[in-house]
């Protein structure tokens, strides 16, 4: 092969053809450098015919500079990129760019340089010196990742370095991983368990795709279970993947995992250092990382042998990216599986509908955990009526749930509080002008955060300190929040039970690992008595003394931008009761509701499941919603309002017209400002059998928006704001 082409690392541009030189060696999937224009660009060297592009004259190639030692990405990689992008209407790079995640395992040496603190102290201290000091106690890492963590310029480091205050140290990054020993410590499974586990580690000596949906309650062992396919992958030499749905949950998991397994899994995910992210890279593109736990993005990574990917909890919306490649990583494993020609398993308490349905006509395989283990009882489950319990004004827990509270904190067991908003309140206002306190950058609400002394915006990061005056009317002191966040509730129950231990769980306050951890070991000690929490508390936790759950508002769900509203409040609900009574005491489930009579929340009163999914399924077949057909979003934004709306009513002129699909706007966003870009959408329903992508594509394609106007596509959407 003299002559390639190559996929190019940027979305601007197309593929683009090279030749190789005299003696270099390279195939289809090699990573390599070229030279473009000035510069160099990394590139995938793809399988020939399977990119367009214009033949360049032979004489014009320029020559490939150097091939990057990594292992060429495999034939079924290769195909997911393709499948990916072509799916998710997203540029190949954008798709390759997730796959070559690691700029250091691109090439760069195999030590690397960090920094410490040495334990001097500098000629001149100054205020920012000594906090950056203070701040540095214990840790190691780039310039850049100490800048971050100590809040300081990367100069200030550098002038640190200069004083001898801070040294370089040289790390070895490869260092292999210890490898898990998939007999360390096995469970005895129940029959159910153990049935279960059989079947799943047949699936995997296989070796076939095999999409398979584990449902199973809230603590019927899922985990236990699913360790058992795992360990045989593991013999087998074969490499795992397990995706979680939250970087706070993974604590947990790795304590089980090392209790297992008697060392802990590799660990991928966004906060990772740029030297453990190589070294984790490495590791799993020359298959030496046995089992890798991650957040979505560890499943674009190039598996040397991958023989098995576990997506836990996988009905959930964080699976789902909603920015850059909007893909679901559920959806991407099960095509990951098939081209790789391995299981798949979707462990869930409360699959998705879409999920479920597969099962249903037999294109995945359903096992079942029906009961919890060890014989405790799923919770019982009671509604409390906000329109007759009414709790007083500026109050949110009624008797029942007061009652509940002080039952518990005398008989010394745990209780939660389940409320999906952070912060202290959605809403401050001005008592004086009524002035409301909104983002400039965003149509929201500033969310009020006590813990912080902040007001935020959560969906653009903005922050600030709540102003001593009205910035309307002047008038000074004057602020008022309206609506309960977790940190009110919290509030709340101190107010009413001054003795109680109260610990609110959010990602503001468990956001790292570590404090996660440091939460998990307080709740496990008994060192909480109450926790309030948002949906991070609904998944995954087991704490053997919580005996009572109160849903604070389970109507908060059915507002709002999410397309399967009623499945989410359903699932959230589920998951948070799923905590109570885990061990050998029974649960109390509480639900604060003004809608009892609403199917979601009735079907949640009964334990009914199977009618909630039932009348679910119904309305998506009305609807021709998923799974009965399909969705996809078209979102338009500029930071000019007119340029952003004509621009969306000129597409909207030139709709395709057809009868196996249909176009609804274009309308204003319901957030219609977005970190200062004005957006605009449509929302395209599509008969299964419509072939949406394409389209998409080419109504999107045959037109020219102006440079200012950026275009989002959306398919499979799940939030719709
Ligand atoms: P799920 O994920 O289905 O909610 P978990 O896997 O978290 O359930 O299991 C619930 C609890 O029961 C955990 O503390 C787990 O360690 C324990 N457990 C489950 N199965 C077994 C078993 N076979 N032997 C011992 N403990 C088990
Ligand atoms: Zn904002």
């Amino acid at each position: 092969m003299n002559r390639v082409r190559l996929l190019v690392l940027n979305a601007a541009l197309g593929p683009l053809d090279y030749s190789v030189p005299e003696g270099m060696r390279v195939e289809p999937g090699s990573v390599v450098i070229a030279p473009l224009g000035p510069r160099t660009v990394t590139g995938i060297v793809w399988d020939e015919g399977r990119l367009p592009g214009r033949a360049v004259d032979a004489s014009k190639l320029r020559p490939i500079r150097e091939v990057v030692p990594v292992p060429p990405l495999a034939e079924p990689l290769r195909r997911l990129i393709e499948w990916t992008a072509d799916y998710y209407c997203a540029a190949l790079a954008s798709v390759a760019r997730m796959v070559l995640s690691s700029g250091g395992a691109l090439g760069g040496p195999t030590t690397t340089t960090e920094y410490r603190l040495t334990g001097g102290t500098p000629e001149r201290m100054t205020p920012q010196r000594l906090a950056a000091i203070e701040a540095l106690e214990g840790e190691q890492g780039t310039i850049r990742e100490l800048a971050g963590i100590a809040d300081v310029s990367e100069g200030v480091l550098r002038g640190l370095v200069n004083q001898g205050v801070i040294e370089p140290v040289t790390v070895a990054i490869d260092r292999p991983y210890p490898p898990a020993d998939p007999d360390f410590d096995q469970p005895a499974l129940s029959p159910d368990q153990l049935d279960v586990a059989k079947r799943l580690v047949q699936a995997v000596e296989a070796r076939r795709f095999a999409p398979i949906l584990l449902d199973g309650v809230t603590g019927s062992g899922k985990t236990e279970v699913y360790f058992e396919p795992i360990a045989e992958a593991v013999r087998m030499g074969r490499q795992v993947l397990v995706l979680l749905p939250e970087i706070a949950l993974t604590e947990n998991f790795l304590v089980r995992f090392e209790q297992r397994f008697g060392t802990p899994p590799v660990l991928w995910h966004s906060s990772l250092k740029s030297t453990e992210r190589r070294r984790a890279w490495r590791a799993i593109s020359e298959g030496t990382a046995q089992v890798v736990v991650g957040a979505r993005s560890a499943l674009f990574l190039p598996y040397a042998k991958l023989g098995l990917i576990i997506v836990d909890e996988a009905h959930e919306v964080s699976f789902k990216q909603d920015d850059g490649v909007r893909y679901n990583a559920r959806d991407v494993s099960v095509m990951r599986g098939r081209f790789e020609d391995i299981p798949v398993v979707l462990a869930s308490a409360t699959p998705a509908l879409e999920s479920l349905h597969m099962a249903e006509i037999g294109t995945y395989e359903l096992m079942e955990l029906p009961s919890r283990f060890g014989g405790a009882e799923l919770p019982d489950i009671k509604l409390v009526n906000l329109t007759e319990e009414k709790p007083p004004s500026g109050r949110w827990l009624s008797a029942p749930i007061i009652h509940g509270l002080e039952d518990r904190l005398a008989k010394g067991e745990q209780s939660l509080l389940f409320l999906n908003r952070r912060g202290y309140a959605p809403l401050t206002l001005c008592r004086n002008c009524g002035h409301r306190f909104q983002c400039p950058n965003c149509s929201a609400w500033l969310v009020e955060h006590r813990l912080s002394a902040r007001l935020a915006c959560h969906h653009c990061g903005l922050e600030t300190a709540p102003p001593k005056t009205c910035p309307e009317c002047g008038e000074g002191d004057c602020l008022v929040a309206c609506g309960p966040g977790v940190e009110r509730i919290a509030d709340e129950v101190r107010d009413l039970f001054p003795e109680a231990r109260v610990a609110v769980a959010t990602s503001d306050t468990l956001g790292s690992p570590e404090r996660a951890a440091e939460f998990i070991a307080q709740a496990e000690a008994k060192a909480i008595d109450v926790i309030v929490g948002t949906q991070l508390v609904t998944k995954g936790f087991h704490f053997p003394e919580l005996t009572l759950v109160g849903v604070v508002d389970a109507d908060l769900g059915l507002e709002g931008g999410d397309l399967r509203a009623a499945e989410r409040t359903y699932q959230q609900v589920a998951q948070v009761a799923g905590r109570a009574g885990r061990g050998e005491k029974p649960g109390e489930v509480l639900i604060q509701t003004r809608h009892p009579d609403a199917p979601v929340i009735a079907a949640l009163a009964n334990g009914d499941r199977d009618a909630f999914y039932a009348a679910e399924t119904e309305a998506r077949r009305d609807a021709g919603a998923p799974p009965f057909g399909r969705w996809a979003a078209i979102i338009l934004s500029s930071e000019d309002e007119k340029e952003a709306r004509e621009a969306a009513v000129r597409l909207g002129d030139t709709r395709p017209q057809r009868d196996d699909l249909y176009i609804l706007g274009p309308a204003p966003a319901p957030l219609a400002l977005l970190r200062g870009r004005y957006r605009y959408r449509f929302l395209v329903n599509a008969r299964r059998s419509a072939n949406l992508q394409d389209t998409l594509r080419e109504w999107l394609d045959a037109h020219d928006f102006p440079p200012g106007v950026r275009v989002g596509v959306d398919i499979d959407p799940y939030s719709f704001v």
